[in-house]
């Protein structure tokens, strides 16, 4: 083997290690260690790489407060966007929802891909693990247009198109802290205590769900879009789990997201999915007019006609994307009843 091997971790935003929001800097340098040994004496170098091009165009920020930057010591190992090499235009012809996607150039150009998802919740998708990881290959319009729909289906959909264009080789998920609550941004840490790692994306997703108490993963919109799609196991009966039972997967009391629909019974949750609104309040004492929030709103419902961010209500499809990037946590969310029986709590 020769060429770059990437390493596509999950930096979400500019947040450090013990918040869970990002991949934990030791499980890439372990990651990372391991290619150096296997790879002796072989033209091979390591890239770890995400997409802060998406929100955070300081790159370098980024990489120093989640940790990786000092992973560039290690030997053959660098560190950066992967949006530095470009993108390239992918046609939709195999698609099901998006016309087409700008894909990284250095993530298509690799010998060699590792995906390394952190474990979290996730306020849109339910979960965020494997398959949603890879959706950060995409580049900030491509996945504007993913989100352009209050459709959780859609989005499912949208993601598993990104995924399909070039699955990863190989998935190693850091379970070890994971993120419960309403992730992936603003959820609270939760000791998860497991790697896993798999070739298969989805058959580590499915493990990944077990982890955070779902009976029946083929529930969630985004395991089921990638199962309808052919990308991996369809039944639990098909993933050989070595290393641990299925029993003792589930972490105690871990906490879904909202979105999650758990105090449903499986048949039910289908239909119930469309009933469940969840939308962005925000909370002017925490605001620190940023105005991150307007820039990655896929629809421009967010203005500045105030003094604070101001949000169309007919325009907003409810993506939370406002939500999930806000550095500050004031972009709230407000749920509807629905929501608020099934999670518990009115906000
Ligand atoms: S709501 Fe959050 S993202 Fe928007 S301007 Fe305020 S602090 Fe920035
Ligand atoms: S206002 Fe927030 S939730 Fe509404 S469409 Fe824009 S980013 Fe999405």
């Amino acid at each position: 083997m020769s060429g770059p091997v990437l390493i596509k971790t999950n930096a979400l935003s500019p947040s450090p290690p013990e918040e869970a929001v990002t991949t934990h800097p030791r499980v890439i340098e372990g990651i990372a260690q391991e290619i150096e040994r296997r790879t002796s004496g072989m033209d091979v170098s390591v890239r770890v790489a995400d997409s802060p091009g998406y929100l955070f165009t300081d790159s370098g920020l980024l990489f120093e407060v989640t940790g990786l930057a000092n992973l560039a010591s290690l030997p053959r190992v660098s560190v950066g966007p992967l949006s530095d090499l470009g993108t390239r235009m992918i046609a939709g012809d195999g698609f099901s929802v998006l016309p087409d996607a700008r894909i990284s150039a250095r993530y298509l150009d690799a010998a060699y891909r590792i995906n390394a998802p952190k474990l979290k919740t996730h306020v849109e998708t339910e979960m965020s693990g494997c398959i949603k990881n890879i959706f950060g290959t995409a580049d900030t319009e491509t996945r504007k247009k993913a989100h352009r729909s209050s459709s959780q289906k859609r989005l499912a959909d949208a993601i598993v198109d990104i995924f399909s264009v070039r699955p990863p080789e190989f998935n190693i998920a850091d379970a070890v802290v994971g993120m419960e609550g309403d992730g992936p941004s603003h959820g609270t840490p939760r000791l998860t205590g497991m790697i896993v790692a798999g070739q298969n994306a989805l058959a580590v997703d499915w493990v990944l769900c077990r982890m955070m108490c779902y009976g029946d993963p083929a529930s969630i919109p985004l395991i089921k879009a990638a199962i309808d799609r052919g990308i991996g196991p369809a039944s639990e009966s098909e993933i050989v789990l070595n290393g641990a039972d299925w029993d003792e997967l589930p972490v105690a009391g871990f906490k879904k997201s909202t979105r999650a629909l758990r105090a449903l019974p499986t048949i039910i949750r289908g239909l119930a999915h469309g009933l469940v609104k969840i939308t962005p309040v925000l909370d002017e004492s925490q605001c620190a007019k940023c105005w991150i929030c307007e820039s990655v709103c896929p629809v421009n419902a967010i203005s500045r006609t105030g003094a604070y961010p101001r949000i169309d209500r007919k325009k907003c499809v409810r993506c939370l994307c406002c939500h999930e990037m806000c550095p500050k946590g004031a972009m709230t969310v407000r749920k509807n009843l629905l929501a608020s029986l099934v999670s518990g709590t009115r906000r």
